[in-house]
């Protein structure tokens, strides 16, 4: 059955309990490092239920030959295994780099109550920079969200791959 109810217990981003953690980002960095040994776009997710971590996964588009295997949505699906439950209220997702639009409306579609990136993406970013479907009034949940933590060591992995990917 579909919930259509309309989620208003947004985390309050002043309360500690909800202050983004270094060593819950560094799981997120070790996926998106395996993503880049695997010639993939590194980019990698966890979640964490409390200082729980339920799910991690990285970008596997080019193994899985799957344009929808985003580290974001395979975390998500795991997550939602982990907890018996696709409501993953309670829970913060960490990815390295802004989520796209598909990953943005899998974070909305999974009543995650926050969201944290490294590196913004000004040209696609879904969450609040190209596309804010994040806090979009037309959904029926909204995400709160803290870009830019860790910011120099996401992008470092990022950077990497790219200029590697150029001079190769
Ligand atoms: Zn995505």
């Amino acid at each position: 059955m579909q919930d259509d109810s309309f989620s208003t217990t947004l985390p309050d981003p002043r309360d500690p309990a909800w202050e983004p953690r270094a060593d819950h980002m560094r799981a997120a960095l070790r996926q998106a490092q395996r993503a880049a040994d695997q010639k993939e776009v590194p980019i990698g997710a966890a979640i964490y239920f409390g200082n729980r971590l339920i799910a991690q996964a990285y970008n596997q588009v080019e193994t899985l030959k799957d344009p929808t295997a985003h580290a974001e949505v395979i975390a998500i699906t795991q997550a939602a295994s982990a907890l018996g439950d696709w409501r993953l209220t309670g829970c913060v997702l960490y990815v390295t780099k802004e989520p796209c639009p598909m990953c943005a409306g899998a974070i909305i579609l999974a009543r995650l109550p926050m969201a944290v990136w490294g590196v913004t993406d000004p040209q696609r970013g879904g969450a609040v920079s190209r596309f804010q479907i994040l806090q979009n009034p037309a959904m029926n949940h909204r995400t709160e969200f803290r870009a830019g933590f860790m910011e120099e060591e996401c992008r470092t992995i990022l950077s990497g791959f790219f200029k590697e990917l150029r001079s190769s």
